[in-house]
């Protein structure tokens, strides 16, 4: 069994490559602009959709019209259709839903930071020296903190804040079975710890956003302070933008730790299916018999919403799946409903079992954290669907 996936290095480069990335993402948007200028203006005047096919057909074109655009290779030119006809799918698919449709927007000079090379020609990545070569560029310094396995197919290269990151996209990604533990572990994904589990532990992920909070909102309301087009009103975005990647950086390499242990540790793991879109929508405004508004717990749940995104389940979630999945573990969803109700020694369901943090079971006097009591619901109501499976 292969799958794929994503491996994130940061570049390098050297004060020539860095002003030939400058170059080149001007260029990409000044393609992105024109592109959607082209299926605006055919849309409007003409009721005819132009297709990424058609798109990059015309770019070869360029090389008589605009040179320079190709200097750096078709590859990334395409790369850039690509993103806009993205852009467009979206858009009709929200149409379509009924949602609000956000039709693709105009880049502005700072808004315009990823370049994609969307096959395997234009660059090249040696493991051996740790460079990665660009078509018109160069060849690239990379840090390379791990190895890749599988083959690259294509690569994404984004700036944040200062610096360039590439990510290489691999398919045929052998998985590696761990041996066999004989043990199973059921998660509960809590508010204010991150998870808390069958055999007791509960792992407390770092407070994203409250320890990075502070920073944050003062960032936020220095940037509200500066004058529109200013300078250092741009330089006010960047230090908000920082204190952002700071925390899903944080998120992210506890989500990659905690996974890894879990994974390591155990043949079958189970989580609850908290559909998390459906828990993070926003509260409906419940109007009063006098015709005003009665409290919805509009405020109380901001502050859960937050935790959720926060705690970042949805990223935690789908790392342990594709962790599980490359090294032949087992990981079963199962229905949270009741898992913090029932006693995970008896089996006695009432909401009086429940006190606060604490669980203590009406019928058997069972005692425990009420998040690890319902992580040991989750895991055996995981055994039980790994039973009827069988
Ligand atoms: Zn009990």
């Amino acid at each position: 069994m292969s799958s794929s996936r994503t491996y994130k290095f940061v570049l390098q480069p050297t004060s020539r490559q860095l002003a030939a990335f400058e170059c080149l993402l001007g260029l990409q948007r000044e393609l992105y602009n024109a592109a959607l200028e082209e299926r605006r203006g055919c849309w409007k005047w003409n009721q005819r959709s132009v297709s990424y096919f058609d798109q990059t057909k015309e770019l070869t074109q360029l090389r008589s019209a605009r040179p320079d655009v190709l200097s750096f290779g078709v590859t990334v030119c395409r790369g850039t259709l690509l993103r806009l006809d993205r852009a467009f799918n979206g858009f009709f698919r929200r149409c379509k839903a009924g949602e609000k449709p956000g039709f693709p927007r105009f880049k502005g000079p700072g808004s315009f930071v990823s370049l994609q090379w969307v096959d395997r020609s234009g660059w090249a990545l040696n493991q051996d020296t740790g460079r990665l070569r660009l078509y018109g560029i160069g060849h690239i310094r990379v840090r390379l903190h791990r190895s890749i396995k599988g083959i690259p197919k294509t690569i994404t290269i984004r700036r944040e804040g200062r610096r360039y990151w590439v990510s290489v996209q691999c398919v045929d990604v052998p998985a590696e079975p761990l041996p066999k533990t004989a043990k199973s572990i059921g998660i509960d994904l809590g508010v204010g710890s991150l998870v808390a589990t069958s055999d007791g532990e509960l792992i407390q992920g770092p407070r994203f956003g409250k320890r990075g909070h502070a920073g944050l909102e003062k960032a936020q309301r220095d940037l509200a302070t500066k004058v529109p087009g200013s300078k250092n009103r741009e330089k006010a975005k960047q230090r908000v933008a920082a204190h952002h990647r700071k925390i899903a950086n944080r998120r992210r390499d506890f989500a990659h730790q905690t996974s890894r242990r879990l994974v390591n540790g155990h043949d079958l793991i189970v989580y609850e299916d908290l559909k998390i879109t459906n828990m993070t929508r926003r509260p409906k405004p419940r109007p009063d018999q006098q015709g005003g508004y009665e409290p919805n717990g509009a405020k109380a749940k901001t502050g859960l919403n937050r935790s959720i995104h926060d705690a970042g389940w949805g990223q935690f979630i789908s790392m342990t799946i594709y962790k599980a999945e490359s090294a032949g573990r087992e990981v079963i969803a199962v229905d949270p409903r009741n898992t913090s109700r029932t006693c995970s020694g008896c089996g006695h369901v009432s909401a009086g079992n429940r006190h606060g943090a604490v669980f203590r079971c009406q019928s058997c006097g069972h005692e425990a954290h009420a998040d690890v009591n319902a992580a040991g619901n989750i895991l055996r109501a995981g055994r039980a669907r790994q039973l009827i499976a069988a």
